[in-house]
């Protein structure tokens, strides 16, 4: 019989690797303590138009990535293509504004886009991410920023580029927009059909793009510093500002424009040289408009995703070992086995991660075993020891043994160094 492969773009995370994950999900949890940020988890399906009108119907993630279907009772769903939308969707309908006037959130999550699988770009991939809601002033945008920052260096991250930029209010986008299209208007024929899709209904998204010669074009164009407002101005400088008196080093970056429609002002994208191709960890920015968008009170708002495939693959293979267990129980022969598991219960009971053989094999494959899992101690019980109400205790590094009577086993084990 052939057996079931996983899907295109997904993958299994395997015993061997899951403690890298569950490392970076505990460094994840404790800078969000820090920064005073609290776990929300959202559905694995929403609405499809919840992400229609959230994310944008011209973006890439709507327009051609979405997992939709539906249902049996003909409502239209999709799995989560990112969280920001089912985060502001799960803030207005729990009225978490109206408890308090700023609500600071962050989630750790599988979302699921229909890409091209490379490495780095999957069909079911992780995200943690931040959202800010309450205020629209330059120190949340700091210290959303300086957070993102703090984590990636906490997990040993090097070579990170924080790129800003601030894509301004709704006016200056309109701006921008139209200097956009005025600048590429003579230049209209030599843009790919992407980018002249991209001229209506979105102009700004033509700066995503990857084409050498289109890069070149735009090289000349105009930046969106030339249409900040005043306001837009003050409230670039001030988070610059904030983020100096921090120490913490950023490269402006006037063409970097997210792809989704609601974003205002501070725009931002952490890179890391340790990647390829898909060298983005983490991008983000405020999005004023969407609360209101998606039928909430007008509500500021700002936050940033970051890959946790593409962190972990930044970090690269570690070498340090996955086991966590302490003692292994040796048995030997068909009499000892209620003994071996009533200490091995009793051990575990008192918080010592403890092993013991399942397969009945010989003493020395057990031994060796025990030296595989990298324990420190093996406890050796065969017909001989439990006549004498003994067992003999072994620490695997020294070689040193010891006989220990068996009801006194537990308190001797607690009192090892480990
Ligand atoms: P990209 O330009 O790489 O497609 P994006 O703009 O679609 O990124 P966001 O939606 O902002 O990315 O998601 C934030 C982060 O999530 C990215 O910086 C990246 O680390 C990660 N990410 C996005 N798509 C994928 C994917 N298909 N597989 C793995 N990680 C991804
Ligand atoms: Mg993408």
């Amino acid at each position: 019989m052939t057996f079931i492969r996983t899907i295109k773009g997904t993958q299994d995370i395997l015993p061997g690797q899951s403690h890298r994950w569950q490392a970076l999900e505990t460094t994840i949890r404790n800078i969000m303590d820090r920064y005073g940020y609290k776990e929300i988890r959202t559905p694995v399906f929403e609405r499809t138009e919840l992400f229609a009108r959230g994310i944008g119907e011209e973006t890439d993630i709507v327009s051609k990535e979405m997992y939709s279907w539906t249902d049996q009772g003909g409502e239209n769903l999709t799995l989560k293509p990112e969280l920001t939308a089912p985060v502001v969707r799960s803030f207005i309908q729990h009225n978490l504004g109206g408890q308090s006037p700023i609500n600071k959130l962050y989630y750790i999550d599988a979302l699921f886009r229909r890409e091209r699988p490379q490495k780095g770009r999957y069909r079911q991939f992780h995200q943690f991410g931040i959202e800010a809601f309450g205020s629209e002033h330059p120190e949340i945008d700091a210290e959303v920023i300086a957070l993102a920052m703090a984590l990636f260096s906490n997990i040993g991250l090097t070579g990170l580029t924080l790129k800003l930029n601030s894509i301004g209010s709704p006016e200056c986008r309109r701006n921008y927009r139209n200097a956009i299209r005025d600048f590429l208007t003579p230049h209209f024929d030599e843009l790919s059909e992407t980018s002249r899709n991209r001229f209506e209904k979105n102009p700004l998204r033509i700066l995503d793009t990857k084409i050498p010669h289109e890069i070149e074009i735009l090289n000349d164009g105009p930046n969106v510093s030339d249409s900040w407002t005043e306001e837009d101005k003050t409230h670039f400088n001030e988070v610059c500002a904030l983020l100096d008196a921090m120490g913490i080093q950023y490269e402006l970056a006037l063409r970097l424009v997210r792809g989704l429609d609601y974003y205002t002002r501070t725009t931002f994208e952490i890179t890391s040289t340790a990647l390829g191709a898909q060298d983005a960890i983490c991008g983000g920015g405020r999005y004023d408009g969407l609360v209101e968008t998606l039928g909430g009170k007008p509500t500021p708002g700002i936050g940033f995703a970051a890959g946790m495939e593409r962190i972990l693959l930044a970090l690269g293979e570690e070498s340090s070992s996955s086991s966590t267990n302490q003692v292994y129980i040796v048995g030997l022969g068909d009499a000892v086995r209620p003994t071996v598991l009533e200490l091995a219960e009793n051990l575990r009971r008192n918080n010592v991660a403890t092993e013991f053989d399942t397969l009945r094999r010989s003493m020395k494959a057990q031994m060796r075993e025990a030296n595989k899992a990298g324990v420190k101690y093996a406890i050796l019980i065969g017909d001989q020891e439990l006549a004498s109400g003994q067992a003999e205790v072994k620490d695997l590094s020294t070689g040193d043994q010891q006989k220990i009577a068996l009801d006194a086993l537990v308190a001797h084990i607690n009192s090892l160094p480990f």
